[in-house]
């Protein structure tokens, strides 16, 4: 066996190792075709059966209704920031933005290319540290949708509660994808990048209303219509085959664990064990994120200087706990915990961040 370390990255990031294991024995001579998936044609019936168990996997999985069609498009959850308002603003009608962090604000500079946008509400003056209650969000008249983002990964916030308004949502789940059941009802489109919860980059995952679909613009390049890949079954050119093989088996090892309601526990529980540590630290280390909305799937948090956090990072990368500094644009730390991460993991973590507190506090 090879030596596996715990890998706390934001993505790409820790895929489950039966995942890894399976793609490996198939690898080189599929199903006895004697030639891998990756080598095959994506018209031909071995590629055919991987695509569709996926695209139903997903549906079934996440609970999707039937009027909702499932796509997996390529240029990851950031081409989506493009496609969205493209396809969907027409001429007078506005999109509102929750501001909530980095993510959503390449969301709105997109959106703003192409219609006319605004922020319903905007988080930039905290540091981007909560989400909005619901009474704070101002809806303009005009507005065709909501565009929220579930999980900032940067920030470690989540939209704890869906906010309550009187338009469609849509929705960046790139972070928190597939952890916890969604109100379907309020959503027009859900879209995330494949590459924290569901497998390798290359691809996005988009699931839209099938009556936003029959009304989108037509004046745009082929490949940017969500229309044309929902006839197509997003085979409409070649698909990145190998991501979507590989997500398929990430949603059959979520369906094996129990599906979501499992899924959604085990992150309130492992999230809960490194959030107590910080609580329980004296203020040692420190959370900048307001109670309500911390993440259950990227955990920042602070030492009391940047020379400790340095030595942190360093230390547990040697104990074989990778990739804990926090993204450049804020520093500190961040732990990655993705349905992929088992609890032992967060454990061993929880274990040295105490000691390490006792050696250097
Ligand atoms: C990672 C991430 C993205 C970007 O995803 P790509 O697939 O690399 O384009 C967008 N939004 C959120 C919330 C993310 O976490």
């Amino acid at each position: 066996m090879t030596n596996r370390v715990y890998n706390f990255c934001a993505g790409p990031c820790t895929l489950p190792l039966e995942v890894l294991e399976e793609a490996q024995q198939e690898f080189v001579d599929y199903h006895g075709t004697g030639m891998s998936l990756i080598e095959m044609t994506h018209r031909g019936p071995e590629y055919e059966a991987v695509h569709n168990e996926a695209v139903e996997l997903a549906r079934e999985i996440y609970g999707a209704p039937d009027d909702f069609d499932v796509l997996f498009l390529q240029g990851g959850a950031t081409l989506q920031f493009a496609m969205i308002p493209m396809n969907i603003l027409k001429p007078g009608e506005k999109g509102a933005y929750i501001g909530s962090g980095a993510w959503a604000s390449g969301a709105f500079k997109d959106a703003q290319k192409y219609g006319d946008v605004y922020f319903a509400w905007d988080g930039k003056a905290e540091g981007y540290t909560r989400m909005p209650a619901s009474n704070e969000i101002e809806l303009q008249p005009g507005t065709r949708y909501l565009h929220i983002t579930s999980n900032e990964t940067i920030g470690g916030i989540r939209m704890t509660e869906w906010p309550e308004v009187d338009v469609p949502m849509i929705a960046d789940m790139s972070s928190d994808y597939m952890s916890r059941p969604i109100p379907w009802e309020k959503f027009d489109l859900v879209y995330g990048g494949a590459q924290k919860n569901l497998g390798p980059a290359g691809a996005a995952l988009v699931f839209v209303r099938k009556s936003v679909l029959a009304d989108c613009n037509t004046d745009i390049g082929e490949y940017l219509r969500y229309s044309v890949h929902a006839e197509k079954n997003s085979l409409f050119n070649t698909p990145p085959v190998f991501t979507i093989y590989m997500i398929g088996k990430v949603l059959k090892w979520m369906k094996a664990k129990g599906g979501l309601s499992v899924i959604e526990q085990e992150a309130a529980q492992k999230a809960g064990r490194l959030y107590d540590v910080i609580d329980n630290s004296g203020g040692w280390y420190s959370c900048p994120v307001a109670t309500e909305n911390r993440s259950h799937m990227n955990v920042v948090f602070r030492l009391p200087s940047e020379d400790l956090e340095k030595k942190f990072i360093k230390e547990a990368d040697a104990a074989g706990m990778k990739n804990l500094k926090g993204h450049r644009s804020v520093g500190g730390c961040r732990a990655s915990i993705y349905n992929a991460m088992p609890y032992e993991g967060v454990e061993a973590l929880a274990q040295f961040m105490e000691q390490f507190r006792k050696d250097n506090g």
